[in-house]
């Protein structure tokens, strides 16, 4: 077996035990995208003497013990809007093409000094904002399991490295999916941290009260080891917390489920959503049973607004939020502009690509004066609701179960040639993010076409562990997690 198909703890433990180093980890990952990203363009930035250099110092740390980490010297890679010093941190967006943060995220700061290795910079929709990887200005990232269809957006590159083994493992943010999403198109886990739980320090925003940094790996019990080396309180984000920690050991054993309730929202299998889709989900809620969970539905007729709501405030947030990138400050400046007005103008007017820019406008629209109260402040009120609604369900129950997306990975060029649908396609998530909770996307099933099928686990705020556990618990009963797409 190459280095490269082993899980983040394999190879972790085979670094360890001095059977191979960290530069070995690093090298074998650096063959393998040599052999496969011009097919499926994960990275958006791959310079090998960097990782090289990297990996050299992680294992620098590790013979110093001094990285006293359960995945010193596995390589991660890197989605591209989360800052990495010396490194281009590019947002996939002209307007960045050629920044290089002068400083270290602090997700980046905490899994350097666990003894890990930064291994390139991983495609992404522009600025985060998308369900398909292919507003990328670096042009489209590939689904490993067809490669007519799109890995799912944003963190796209993150999911399909994983799937691809182009990474062992890969940090991705959701902001309102982008995490799960692309997890449930390619056949990986991945974890949306609630709110507050990891440090946004560093990450790029697209929109501050939604973002959260999280892990994307082969497996549930990766996914929470790379959750523990970056999740706690940041002196630099005022929203970051310490949240409970968990000792993998109890992830790794959790066998059973007895004793916790699940419910299904109801709400989630109406009108919309693929038959193959509903009936994977439902497979899975029996499989959960059969570990001793009792199952049962509950109403969220909200879900209903759970669009409008977040594309209101996400786009409020953004158009807020990009206001920095004017031509002065960072990245690209028009060679045209001939006074100050004209820089700000034809910088963002040739340095964002469309999706931005149509967001950028409708934020403007709904922060604007005469619509402020009919959309923006209506919107905080339909989050209100949302939240509530929530907390109902946690009243009872330990846990939420429900799709993903409605449907398996769209064939490239479909979404952005009906994006009202594609936004439609976030329906299942963006709640998650608008109440601030936990989500542990993983693989339960598979299309009649051979694509993969996710579904999530959403928690109780800060209560990673449950869902954490509850998922390596199914991916011990099942192996839908274990299935990889032919590379060749
Ligand atoms: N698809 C959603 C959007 O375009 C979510 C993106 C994300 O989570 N970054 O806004």
């Amino acid at each position: 077996m190459e280095i490269y198909e082993m899980t983040a703890l394999e190879t972790a433990e085979k670094i360890k035990s001095k059977e191979i180093s960290a530069v070995e980890a690093a090298e074998s990952v650096i063959k393998s995208v040599k052999e496969k990203d011009e097919i499926y363009n994960c990275y958006s930035h791959f310079d090998e003497e960097l990782i090289l250099e990297n990996a050299r110092s992680a294992q620098k740390l590790i013979d110093g013990g001094n990285a006293d980490s359960m995945l010193a010297g596995v390589p991660v890679a890197v989605k591209d809007n989360i800052c990495t010093k010396g490194e281009i941190t590019s947002c996939a967006s002209k307007i960045l093409y050629n920044f290089n943060p002068p400083y270290d995220a602090s997700v980046i700061k905490k899994l350097k000094s666990a003894g890990m290795t930064v291994c390139g910079k991983v495609n992404m929709d522009e600025f985060a904002m998308g369900s398909t990887t292919e507003t990328s200005f670096y042009g489209a990232t590939k689904n490993p399991w067809n490669i007519e269809r799109v890995p799912g957006g944003s963190s796209g590159g993150a999911a399909a490295s994983v799937a691809a083994c182009e990474s062992i493992i890969a940090l991705g943010s959701d902001t309102g999916g982008s995490i799960r999403q692309p997890c449930s198109f390619c056949g990986v886990t991945g974890l949306k941290p609630t709110y507050g739980a990891v440090s946004r320090y560093g990450l790029i925003a697209y929109a501050s009260s939604l973002d959260q940094i999280g892990p994307i790996g082969k497996n549930a019990v990766d996914v929470a080891a790379m959750f523990s080396v970056i999740c706690g309180k940041d002196e630099k984000d005022a929203t970051s917390i310490n949240s409970n920690p968990f000792s993998l050991e109890d992830i790794k054993n959790t066998k059973e489920l007895k004793g916790k309730k699940i419910c299904i929202p109801s709400d989630y299998f109406g009108k919309g959503i693929d038959f193959e889709v509903a009936e994977s989900v439902k497979k899975a809620a029996d499989t959960l049973k059969s570990l001793g969970a009792v199952v049962e539905e509950f109403s969220m007729p909200l879900v209903k607004y759970a669009i409008p709501t977040y594309y209101i405030i996400a786009c409020a947030e953004a158009c807020s939020n990009l206001s920095r990138f004017d031509g002065i400050k960072y990245g690209y400046k028009s060679p045209q502009a001939s006074s100050l007005r004209d820089v700000y103008f034809k910088s963002r007017s040739e340095g964002f690509g469309m999706e931005v820019k149509k967001r950028i406008m409708l934020g403007n629209f709904v922060l604007s004066s005469g619509y402020f109260d009919a959309y923006y402040n209506k919107a905080l009120k339909a989050k209100g609701l949302i939240v509530k609604s929530f907390n109902e369900a946690f009243e009872k129950y330990d846990f939420l179960l429900g799709p993903v997306t409605p449907s398996t990975a769209l064939k490239i060029g479909e979404g952005l040639s009906d994006p009202l649908a594609m936004y439609l396609g976030d329906i299942y998530t963006v709640m998650i993010n608008i109440a601030g909770l936990p989500s542990l996307a993983l693989p339960c099933g598979f299309s009649s076409d051979n694509m993969p099928i996710g579904m999530q686990l959403i928690g109780k705020p800060f209560d990673e562990k449950t869902i954490l556990s509850a998922g390596s618990a199914y991916q011990s009963a099942t192996d839908f997690h274990l299935k990889k797409p032919d590379l060749n």
